[in-house]
């Protein structure tokens, strides 16, 4: 008898649900930093005094298009949604999946 088998393990879980995805025209922007105040782990303003996106701390600093969109964890989710209700330039765009 050979050494006790692992059992096998169950298939990768796809635990892929839709994440939210964000970003930002910055041609809108006023570079107030409400976003960044209320979800500072997703917005952040750079030295250009406009907001970017930020995806596991790698902030998007391409303008617009999809180079300039960040995917959202989900416990950041509400406070996404409420910096893009407070901008005042109206220029956070969310995209759900
Ligand atoms: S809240 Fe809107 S306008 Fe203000 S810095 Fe953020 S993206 Fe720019």
């Amino acid at each position: 008898m050979g050494p006790p088998r692992t059992p096998d393990r169950a298939v990768a879980t796809e635990e892929r649900h839709k994440l939210m995805k964000v970003w930002i025209d910055q041609d809108l922007c006023t570079g107030d930093g409400l976003c960044e105040e209320i979800a500072p782990a997703v917005f952040t303003l750079l030295d250009d005094g406009l907001a970017y996106v930020k995806e596991d701390s790698e902030v998007k600093n391409e303008p617009g298009g999809s180079g300039g969109m960040a995917a959202v964890p989900e416990d950041l989710e509400d406070s996404v949604v409420e910096a893009s209700e407070e901008c005042p330039g109206e220029c956070i765009f969310i995209e759900q999946g």
